[in-house]
């Protein structure tokens, strides 16, 4: 699987420069389009196209609610179930599934992927669920085992892998001042639901600098986040600006990135470069939003639900959505849940993504 954002954006840019300079050396200037969201943009002449890398269609992976050892699913379940006691899908029975997603499973995905050139965005939970904080201590495990585990991500999946922090706990919200949980459990003191919900560019950028700080403690560097859930829902453009701020402060990150959005049906999937700025200057900048093609169709987010690998493509190569999003020439990435991938052991999710893999590369 060919997936490098980085390159990904110089072919666009140099394609963008190159347009730019056959129009005539005056008229190489810079355009603010009409989106404010969107920012500048270079001149383009309309002879020009701008096509792929290698001219070949870009597929990746996204991984969601993974972190160091913690099964996120057994301790968000009980603090979900809290916060919304009426609703049904948070009444799992937590307490029968693995509280740890081992690091010799972390281990054999790792190399599967590394052999077939499998790339993608592997979360690391800063704080999970409240249960510890990566770059410190994590109760119920060792220190030595805490430290075998971010060596692990390091050694194995950083080559290969996008590390993001996935806000700080992805349940209850952190008071950055003093690094604990507010006192509040409704969804208004949750990551995933209300929290967020008026929040200037400022305090978002608060918020995520503090999680983005925790992996740089722990040695892990990042060029982008992941929203849990429904985080920043209604403050999206609050959002973009706050991860190119927070990013570029923490990381230096030349282009950081973020994940939100994954679309199933009609919409285009391409990255949308967004808020680009300073496009002559020495320092230009701008925020890229990387979209998903598929649901969760592995394993679901907390591991109870079976996925089906002929969604994303049947057994003879000729449909489901993957082949819809390559057919279409647009970058093409998966969407999937670390529990549903481990699946309390089973591995079922890691099952069909294996047949998907196979499949694409057959
Ligand atoms: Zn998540």
């Amino acid at each position: 699987m060919l997936f490098d954002r980085r390159r990904f954006l110089q072919v666009a840019a140099a394609g963008g420069l190159a347009s730019g300079m056959l129009m005539s050396a005056n008229a190489f200037g810079n355009q603010r389009s009409n989106d404010p969201v969107a920012g500048e943009r270079p001149r383009q002449d309309d002879g020009l196209k701008v096509v792929n890398p290698r001219a070949r269609v870009p597929l990746s992976f996204i991984i969601d609610d993974s972190t160091c050892l913690v099964n996120l699913a057994y301790y968000a379940m009980p603090q979900f179930a809290h916060t919304w006691p009426e609703r049904e899908d948070y009444r799992h029975p937590w307490r029968e599934w693995s509280r740890e997603i081992p690091d010799a499973f972390v281990r054999e995905f790792g190399e599967w992927c590394a052999e077939r050139g499998v790339r993608g965005k592997y979360s690391i939970v800063p704080q999970p669920a409240c249960v510890g904080w990566v770059d410190r201590e994590l109760p119920g495990w060792s220190q030595q085992e805490l430290q075998s585990s971010l060596e692990l991500v390091r050694s194995l999946m950083l080559p290969n892998w996008d590390i993001h922090p996935e806000m700080a706990t992805h349940t209850r919200v952190i008071d950055t001042k003093t690094g604990r949980p507010y006192p509040h459990h409704g969804p208004d003191w949750m990551e995933n639901w209300g929290w967020t919900n008026g929040k200037s560019v400022d305090q978002l950028a608060d918020y995520l600098a503090y999680s983005l700080n925790i992996l740089k403690q722990a040695g892990l560097p990042c060029e982008g986040i992941t929203t849990p859930g429904g985080f920043a829902g209604r403050v999206v453009p609050e959002l973009a600006q706050a991860t190119l701020q927070s990013v570029r402060d923490v990381f230096a990150a030349e282009i950081p990135h973020y994940f939100k959005f994954l679309y199933t049906g009609e919409e285009s999937v391409v990255p949308r470069v967004e808020y680009a700025a300073g496009l002559q200057s020495a320092r230009p900048e701008c925020v890229v939003s990387i979209i998903g093609c598929t649901g969760d169709w592995f394993g679901g987010w907390d591991g109870t639900t079976p996925g089906d690998p002929n969604r994303f493509i049947t057994p003879d190569l000729q449909s489901g959505r993957m082949v819809e999003v390559i057919e279409r020439g647009e970058p093409a990435i998966m969407v999937c849940h670390w529990p549903g991938i481990y699946y309390n052991g089973a591995k079922h999710g890691f099952h069909v993504f294996r047949t998907v893999v196979e499949r694409l590369h057959s």
